[in-house]
């Protein structure tokens, strides 16, 4: 299936390194739960001595020019770029995602890597007016140090280099510990960077039982900065471990976003967004929308054709052709959906009848749409990440914007109107790190990618996302 088997690698990736150990965890395919393979366990041991390598390695890698280490990082944008169909085939296989998809998120995975090695030679200090005649004062910027990292499923290539690459470009070495659903991508990455030169302990790979892990890499004194993406209940936890040696902390946490179309919207654009800006990935991204809000002067019309579009969207294998919506990431995950879809029908939701019924079993759960949804039922407020779209009607501006923001959540949010006053005064208001307006489809390398709330702290892409892994240092120079 693979035209370069060498990228399928069931070891781990420590100091330029593949190791394996005896004992392993089993991975397995979304689609029927058949094995794909296995991959290491490790324990806290091996951790540290792969922090104390990354710890020796950086001083080499900080040394050597911004251009130089774009050299090498362009060169792993290249490879990404030239096995996007290996990567994406064992994207699909290990999370489930349609390949057209998987292949995406190759593209946009490669995007940070490329972005990163240009925005390295871009890092400035400046000189600031001195408060006394004889000194001079100025910045320098500095790589932090060692990172390290945990990253979630969803998004098993993207989740990785939106972190390495800046923490590479940057002059910094990074230990990143993949979800356990999804370690077959990040170690392909891990081949690639060896082929290109990345040298031994900056870029490690590390795979076992995520408590085990992540008690090294947010509380090891060698760490100095530490990013994680994954829901906002694991980031509370790993945010206070990381207190005990007050690491610089990036989290990208869960979301709730909102999707609010107004009166005056193009109605049949937003309506094509919010198929893409739910169902995207089965509905399971941080920023899939969780509720939709739709003015009750266009609720009925947008309603009709958001469910004919819904209700042609086909649910299958990832590797079939025309497949929408792949298998959700495991029957777990459906459960929770269950309970969150029976919470809401008991409370008065009702949930319309589609045409894309195929059987419910294993990991396969259909599109569905519920209407006279409130907000007394759970699902308005904790994250579906699944394919299940929820409709509230609105009457007006300040009631819609009022129940828009009550969320602990800050992640994305959308809107649709062709009013511009209310475009400024909407986006101005709603309390959301990002906001897609008449668009469902936000995300990429130049723009800063991160929420407010308990959605996280800090930004990543764009020219915001190197700065998370560099120290400001201040000069203070008396010439007298
Ligand atoms: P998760 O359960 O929080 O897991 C994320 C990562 O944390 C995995 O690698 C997991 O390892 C690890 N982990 C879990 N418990 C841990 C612990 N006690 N100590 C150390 N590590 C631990 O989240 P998920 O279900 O994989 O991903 C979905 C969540 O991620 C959603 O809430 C989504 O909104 C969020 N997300 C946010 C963004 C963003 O940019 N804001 C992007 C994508 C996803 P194991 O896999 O080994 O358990």
């Amino acid at each position: 299936m693979l035209n370069n088997t060498a990228l399928f690698r069931q070891a781990c990736y420590l100091n330029g390194q593949w190791v394996d150990t005896e004992l392993c965890l089993t991975i397995t395919n979304p689609v029927d739960q058949s094995v794909l393979g296995t991959v290491p366990s490790l324990t806290v041991a091996d951790v540290n001595r792969t922090i104390e390598q990354a710890h020796a390695a950086q001083t080499d890698w900080a040394a050597i020019t911004a251009k130089a280490r774009a050299k090498i990082l362009n060169r792993w944008f290249a490879l990404i770029e030239a096995n996007v169909d290996d990567l994406g085939t064992i994207m699909t296989l290990e999370q489930g995602k349609p390949l057209i998809e998987a292949k995406g998120e190759i593209h946009y995975a490669a995007s940070f890597v490329e972005w990163f090695a240009e925005e390295g030679k871009r890092v400035y200090g400046e000189t600031i007016a001195q408060t006394v005649n004889t000194n001079r004062l100025s910045t320098i910027k500095q790589p932090i140090g060692v990172c390290s990292a945990i990253t979630p499923w969803n998004f098993p290539a993207a989740m990785i280099t939106r972190k390495a690459a800046p923490a590479l470009a940057a002059g910094c070495s990074i230990i990143i510990k993949p979800a356990s659903e999804t370690p077959f991508t990040a170690l392909a990455l891990a081949e690639l960077a060896d082929q290109a030169g990345i040298p031994a302990g900056i870029f490690n790979v590390i795979t076992g039982d995520a408590r085990t892990l992540g008690a090294p890499l947010t509380q090891h004194p060698l760490i100095s900065k530490f990013s994680f993406t994954g829901s906002t209940q694991v980031g509370r936890t790993l945010y206070e471990q990381c207190a005990s040696t007050i690491k610089k902390t990036s989290l990208e946490l869960g979301g709730n976003a909102p999707f609010i179309v107004f009166d005056d919207a193009d109605i049949d654009k937003a309506v094509t967004s919010a198929v893409q800006a739910k169902f995207r990935n089965g509905g399971q991204t941080c920023v899939c929308v969780n509720r939709f809000y739709i003015h009750d002067a266009v609720y009925e019309e947008f309603l009709e054709k958001f469910a004919a579009q819904v209700g042609k969207l086909r649910v299958g294998n990832g590797l079939e052709q025309n497949t929408d919506i792949g298998p959700m990431i495991t029957r777990r995950a459906i459960d929770g959906m269950q309970v969150l879809l029976d919470d809401a029908l008991a409370k008065g939701a009702r949930q319309l009848v589609l045409g894309n019924e195929v059987a419910e079993q294993g990991n396969y759960i259909n599109p569905k749409i519920l209407v006279d949804v409130n907000d007394t039922m759970d699902i308005v407020h904790e994250e579906i990440f699944g394919p299940i779209a929820t409709l509230i009607r609105f009457q007006d501006e300040d009631e819609v914007l009022a129940q828009a923001n009550n969320t602990i959540f800050g992640l994305a949010a959308y809107f649709f109107s062709q009013d511009i006053g209310r475009v400024y005064r909407v986006a101005e208001k709603l309390e959301s790190g990002m906001i897609g307006i008449n668009t469902g489809m936000i995300s990429n390398e130049v723009a800063p990618f991160g929420g407010v709330k308990q959605s996280g702290l800090g930004k990543e892409g764009s020219r915001y996302g190197i700065e998370d892994y560099l120290t400001v240092k201040y000069l203070c120079v008396d010439i007298a």
